[in-house]
């Protein structure tokens, strides 16, 4: 599938600024296929690294963020050029011989945004429920799981999947800078964490917050209201970031016009440290 003629690929200094719902569906059109055992999407790679204690991984192709500190491979800005279609069956048992490969028990999928394509992940994830491993991770920008709460209500219905929302901005200005989405999608990660509570689903929020090169004060501050005001035991298990300097960053954030010094010298406390400080030297249990 071709893209069309404005397909976003990176930021760069006047970028247009995106519509992440609709490039969520144009970018479903390049790496998905209806195929005779459902709805089929593309791979780049099965493979299973250190992260989660060891984890056999999926690594997919296409998303609908354009973040300039994004390190997954060139697929994400290219996603016609890249990778190959597997059924759910197929991503599935590929996931499988990764995991009896490296000898790990736990599956995940990553690399770009693994809830396009929704039927093809909830078929994936029937698989997984009937398998001999206990859990599967997620990793999402929420952009999905904050339009389509149908998408969330069928997510609950499995006990394997937990997901791992990762929030990329503070404030809806910093979150178009960093992601190249309209400042209007700034809310719709929020919504998803709501959806996410409200039907029970296993999850914790992730930040790129740690980072002073990329987050002020005050918009990590803004940030963390944020979350507060949705529930503040999210700050107890936030897990919060640090950019990282793969090569794809370093192209991405020069696309960017954006100048970061290296190696990186100074991170904020964690949030869930000071908050736990905070209780100890408050006397609470
Ligand atoms: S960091 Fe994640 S959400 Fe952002 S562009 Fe890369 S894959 Fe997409």
């Amino acid at each position: 599938m071709k893209t069309s003629k404005g397909y976003p690929r990176f930021v760069t200094p006047n970028f247009e600024p995106f519509d992440p719902v609709e490039l969520a569906k144009e970018t479903k059109r390049i790496v998905t296929r209806t195929g005779p055992r459902g709805l089929e999407r593309k791979y780049e790679d099965f493979y299973a690294t250190g992260v989660y204690g060891g984890i056999a991984t999926g690594y997919c192709v296409g998303c609908c963020f354009r973040c300039v500190f994004c390190w997954v491979s060139w697929a994400r800005d290219f996603p016609e050029k890249f990778g190959q279609l597997h059924s759910p069956e197929k991503a599935f048992s590929r996931l499988r011989e990764a995991a009896h490969k490296y000898k790990v028990n736990k599956l995940r999928i990553s690399g770009a945004e693994p809830a396009l394509g929704k039927s093809h992940l909830l078929s994936l994830l029937e698989y997984v429920e009937e398998s001999e491993f206990p859990i599967f991770i997620l990793e999402t920008n929420g952009i999905l799981f904050g339009v389509d709460k149908d998408y969330v209500k069928k997510m609950a219905k499995f006990t394997k999947p937990h997901i791992r929302i990762s929030l990329k901005a503070g404030t809806p200005e910093d979150f178009t800078k960093k992601t190249g989405a309209k400042p209007e999608a700034f809310e719709i990660p929020f919504q998803a964490i709501r959806n996410l509570l409200d039907h029970n689903v296993s999850f914790h929020v992730a930040s790129m917050s740690a980072d002073p090169r990329i987050m002020t004060p005050d918009e990590r501050t803004n940030l963390m209201k944020k979350l507060a005001e949705i529930d503040p035991r999210l700050l107890s298990s936030l897990e919060e970031e640090v950019m990282d300097g793969y090569n794809t960053t370093l192209a991405r954030l020069k696309l960017a016009g954006l100048e970061v010094k290296w190696p990186l010298k100074q991170v904020y406390t964690p949030v869930k440290e000071l908050l736990k400080k905070g209780k100890r030297s408050s006397g609470a249990s």
